[in-house]
């Protein structure tokens, strides 16, 4: 595992990284994101990460505007990815049918 040196280089660019953000912005988030993961359908309520949408390490900030929230498995394999390199395991289900037309 690889696990040891990116935990090292993480904190360092925690130490680093401006913003902060409390308690109440991680409720505000839970409410706004209905309790459910922001990348996957899955129930965040009881256990949730609180994920950098744009990663610590490539120039994201700990203010609320950069945070989400996610289930474990999208969190662990986000890690360091773009919001846009990234691909949840678990696919979103409730885009509405109108733009899932328009996708296809
Ligand atoms: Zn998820």
């Amino acid at each position: 595992m690889r696990d040891g040196w990116v935990e090292l280089d993480e904190s360092d660019k925690r130490r680093t990284a401006q913003g902060t953000y409390g308690k109440h912005d991680i409720a505000a988030l839970m409410t706004k994101q209905n309790g459910i993961c922001f990348y996957c359908d899955r129930s965040i309520r009881r256990r949730y990460h609180v994920d950098h949408f744009i990663p610590l390490s490539r120039g994201g900030t700990h203010w609320p505007k950069n945070l989400r929230l996610a289930c474990q498995p999208c969190n662990a394999a986000k890690r360091d990815l773009m919001p846009w390199e990234f691909t949840p395991q678990v696919k979103r289900y409730r885009i509405p049918n109108a733009i899932n037309k328009e996708l296809r």
